[in-house]
């Protein structure tokens, strides 16, 4: 097994400002104990962090996009963003000069979008994804406030404040299993409110070992008529929603260079919690319960840096089993070429282990997908 770590990798930071959220998602995979805390990282301690990763040897020359996510980022009041944005503004031009790219994005409910927020966004270029899970009968289902009410109007009317500002979005769709009964609601919708870019998370268990209320066959098998059935309709609308799983697909099939992530290789993302502590692979590792992994923190950035943590024997344990997993991968599955992720996180979350290979969520995203753009193709 290869397990070096190469310098100049790292792109991605995904930063949790606070673990509260005003939702309370049914496939949440944050327990709803931190959820309910209304604390933030401190602007001090987000200093640390920083000037550990901006003077990294993992760090990309090309710049780094650094994503709130995992708890609602627009809970904090935007002043606290826009201290954030300043100071690392600041320190990212004493250290790596003006002329190197830093960008923020944020993943948000949608709930709490008001003009304030829109201007902020503006202001600073904020990319925006948008959870919104479809139709209403689909989205009210699981995506609720804590008092059990569904989200659905509050998120249409910040789904309109986005496109009256002209400010271009993704929405992030969940696929559950009713979700996957509906293609044509599904995506009507979308195509309806004129999304320029979707993506389909095909929900998978909350906790490790959870078991999934359908057979891998007969989830294959309704996810394939879901996607043909999207893709045909797509085809004959003349809005042309932008389906992320196809397209990094499609990339891959038609070998065209692709601007991800990859899971399964070391600081090419890190994932930080309110107290510093991170992880690095799939952004969905930090925190997922596990006593061998140390529930997969393999350092804190407040008292540690990357390079420090690239040394421990969690890391490398953690680093040698994603590896096995891919081995198992290469050897067992016939879309291995095209398969660029092998979702580290995926697999623990199904089953409590790496040195696996298929997951329902490679099905949907890996599988499905490309039969789909094959038969397409006529291949
Ligand atoms: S599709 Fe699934 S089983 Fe196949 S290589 Fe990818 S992760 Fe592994």
């Amino acid at each position: 097994l290869c397990l070096s770590v190469a310098p100049g990798s790292l792109g991605f930071v995904l930063l949790q400002a606070s673990q509260f959220c005003n939702l309370n998602c049914d496939y949440c995979y944050i327990p709803a104990t931190e959820r309910t805390q209304y604390k933030f990282m401190a602007l001090e301690d987000v200093k640390t962090i920083f000037k550990k990763i901006f003077t990294s040897s993992f760090l990309s020359p090309d710049g780094l996009t650094i994503l709130w996510h995992a708890g609602e980022p627009l809970a904090a009041p935007i002043s606290y963003y826009e201290d954030i944005i300043g100071c690392l503004t600041d320190l990212k031009n004493e250290l790596l000069g003006i002329s190197y790219e830093l960008s923020f994005d944020m993943q948000t409910n949608g709930t709490l979008l008001n003009d304030a927020w829109i201007d902020f966004i503006k202001k600073h270029r904020i990319g925006i994804g948008i959870s919104c899970d479809g139709p209403q009968f689909l989205h009210d289902r699981n995506r609720r406030f804590w008092k059990g009410q569904g989200t659905f109007e509050q998120v249409l009317t910040g789904i309109q404040l986005l496109k009256e500002n002209n400010i271009d979005f993704g929405a992030l769709a969940v696929i559950t299993p009713e979700t996957l009964a509906h293609p044509d609601e599904f995506i009507q919708f979308f195509i309806d409110m004129k999304i320029p870019h979707l993506g389909l998370l095909p929900q998978t268990p909350a906790l490790p070992g959870q078991n999934m209320s359908i057979s891998k066959q007969e989830f294959y098998e309704k996810s394939l008529s879901f996607v043909r059935r999207i893709v045909q309709i797509l085809e004959h609308s003349s809005y042309k929603v932008g389906i992320r799983e196809l397209d990094i697909v499609a990339r891959e099939l038609f070998q065209q260079s692709h601007e991800y992530f990859i899971e399964t290789e070391p600081f090419t993302s890190i994932s930080i919690d309110i107290n510093g502590n991170f992880s690095t692979f799939s952004p969905d590792l930090l925190g997922a319960p596990s006593k061998k992994y140390n529930n997969f923190i393999i350092g804190n950035l407040l008292q540690d840096t990357l390079e420090s943590a690239a040394q421990t024997e969690l890391f490398k344990t953690i680093y040698q089993d994603i590896q096995r997993g891919v081995d198992v991968c290469r050897s067992e599955c016939d879309y291995f070429s095209i398969c660029r992720q092998h979702t580290p996180s995926d697999k623990y979350a199904e089953h409590v282990a790496f040195n696996v290979s298929e997951t329902y969520a490679c099905i949907f995203s890996q599988k499905v997908i490309t039969d789909v753009l094959l038969d397409k193709c006529g291949v």
